[in-house]
């Protein structure tokens, strides 16, 4: 089929992404009107499908218990956390997990009462989990469900997002951009789609696969960040990429994630000695803040020059560990290693992005009609390290509040869409070409942009990106070709505000200023980036 032969789809809402946060969306925002989800490739991949751990909440709902949870929350951000968004996630959260509950979701019990697990930094057991390790797939397992039930909702798979459609309107402050839309790859017949609609929704998840380690599926290359930098978003926090401190380390092996709750039940850290080590970096020991456990990690790996540290569960009741962890213990098993008897290897992997789109209160950018929500988008909840299981909670209740909000929209002012900019002449790169250039950015951004970086090694990264741009001036109308756009973009942005960020402060750590600034009593405050402020140290017309 030509590609101009598919006419454009109009919808109300058009949800970019179905792991937790776009499909609470859709079921709130499907009160108000018809609602098309998308995403990408055929495998119905996410970051939320993988999680693990649980989700925190304040569910006795008791005033004390709020405030803890927020504390913990803030005190895990470093002072980088929006208040009012944190207030928001506590305050609202036990509701969205009462819902969750009313449309189906089992999470673990003992006897009748809720099992709740404890995580590093928080103060009190609070988390929810599901088949013991499965918290992420029942989530989704039951937000699928209750989408499928409402007729306004279609979930449309193998619908690859390539761009934001923006106009602008004229008011008498000047121009605002408005998204009017976004254009679409139809994976299965290789064309593209134009979708219009009142409001667009980006739930595109994380970013981990810009890095050489993450425990982050395939699909998380930044798509949605990388459109809406493109489309004049504000991006705000991309300095903070949270990596997790134990994630299998085999040769044979993908970095699968090994949850912290594994630590809350007692697992210990072991150097190849069989020495525990974390009672010398934190008083909390395997119980510190990520950041903190992650660059133990690293330090230990790299004074004895190892490729990992092990995480050892043999002291606990093999029968336990079995029924708590059924899904690392299969997963670990098929990769040799009988977790109830031999210690675990574990090395950090990127994990979560703290940053992305700015957004309100309500999922709002700057782009008028265009919102953000889940680990896209930056409401500020985090801050400069997210607390463990925060993320699920927050897909669910900016979910919701993103649902209620585009249904108050009033229909779209006829504004035509803004021209695209000049597009590159030349003709597509061959898949390897791109694939190699992933290859190779991951790896800069591991070695150089990683949990540990400096200003000498994150201006080598900058030299390496200003060599892969020409693949830019090369666009295919396949994945590879669109990711490796997105990642690099994605890229950029994480190493200019690294490179602004000259101290240290949660997971941004400079070997070459690693103490935090403060400055008359406050310290530093947010960075926030456009594509206008990447053009000095990443110039590129496309
Ligand atoms: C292994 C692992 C374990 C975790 N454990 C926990 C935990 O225990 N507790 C917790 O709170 N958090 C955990 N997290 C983090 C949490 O799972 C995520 O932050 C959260 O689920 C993100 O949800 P989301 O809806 O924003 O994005 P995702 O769930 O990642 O969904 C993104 C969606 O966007 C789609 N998409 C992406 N790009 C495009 C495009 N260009 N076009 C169309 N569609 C696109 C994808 O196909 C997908 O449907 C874990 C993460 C991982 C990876």
């Amino acid at each position: 089929m030509p590609p101009e032969s598919t006419p454009p789809i109009q919808t109300d809402f058009l949800i970019i992404g179905s792991g937790v946060a776009g499909l609470r969306a859709a079921i709130g925002a499907s009160r108000y009107g018809k609602v098309i989800v998308l995403n990408k490739g055929l495998g119905n991949e996410s970051n939320s499908e993988f999680a693990q751990g649980g989700i925190a909440a304040a569910l006795s709902e008791e005033e004390e218990e709020i405030r803890s949870h927020f504390q913990d929350t803030i005190e895990a951000g470093k002072g980088l956390c929006r208040k009012e968004a944190v207030k928001v996630l506590v305050e609202e959260g036990p509701q969205r997990i009462h819902e969750l509950i009313a449309w189906g979701a089992e999470f673990d019990k003992v006897g009748d009462r809720f099992a709740f697990t404890r995580e590093g930094a928080h103060s009190h057991s609070r988390i929810l989990r599901a088949k013991g390790d499965a918290t992420g797939y029942e989530i989704v397992k039951t937000l699928t469900r209750a989408a499928q039930k409402e007729k306004n909702i279609s979930i449309r798979g193998g619908h690859f997002t390539m761009d934001l459609v923006v106009g602008l309107k004229e008011e008498a402050a000047g121009a605002r951009r408005v998204c009017l839309g976004a254009s679409v790859l139809d994976e299965r017949l290789g064309a593209p789609i134009l979708f219009f609609a009142r409001a667009v929704i980006l739930a595109t998840g994380g970013a981990g696969q810009v890095y050489r380690r993450t425990t982050n599926p395939s699909v998380a290359t930044g798509d949605g960040i990388a459109m809406a930098l493109q489309a004049g978003a504000v991006l705000e926090d991309m300095e903070f990429f949270q990596f997790h401190p134990t994630s299998l380390s085999l040769p044979s092996a993908p970095s699968f994630l090994l949850s912290e709750a594994m630590r809350g039940e007692g697992a210990l850290l072991r150097d190849a000695e069989g020495k525990r080590f974390m009672d010398r970096y934190h008083p909390d020991a395997e119980l510190a803040p990520r950041d903190v456990v992650t660059r133990a990690i690293w330090d230990e790996m790299h004074q004895g020059k190892r490729q990992h540290v092990y995480l050892d569960l043999t002291h606990l009741k093999p029968a336990f560990v079995r029924e708590r962890f059924p899904k690392i213990y299969a997963t670990c098993l098929q990769y040799g290693i009988d977790i109830t008897q031999e210690q675990i290897p574990v090395a950090p992997s990127a994990h979560y992005l703290m940053g992305g789109v700015k957004t309100n209160l309500t999922g709002e950018t700057n782009i008028e009609r265009l919102y953000a929500v889940g680990e896209v988008a930056c409401t500020g909840v985090h801050g400069a390290n997210r607390l463990a299981s925060n993320s699920l909670l927050e897909g669910l209740v900016f979910g919701a509040r993103v649902g209620e909000a585009v249904g108050r929209l009033s229909p779209t002012p006829s504004i035509a869409a803004e021209a695209k900019g000049e597009s590159p002449a030349s003709a597509p790169a061959q898949p390897e070409e791109y694939l190699l250039v992933q290859k190779e950015l991951r790896e800069t951004m591991w070695n150089e942009v990683g949990i540990i970086r400096s200003d000498a090694s994150i201006r080598s990264a900058i030299l390496k990106w200003r060599q892969w741009r020409s693949i830019l001036e090369k666009p295919g109308l396949s994945r590879p070709a669109l990711e490796t756009r997105n990642m690099l973009w994605l890229s950029a942005a994480i190493m200019e505000a690294a490179l602004r960020r000259k101290e240290s402060v949660g997971a941004h750590f400079r070997s070459d200023a690693p103490k935090r600034n403060i400055k008359k009593g406050r310290p530093s405050g947010h960075i926030g980036l456009t594509r206008a402020s990447l053009n000095r140290n990443f110039p590129c017309r496309f």
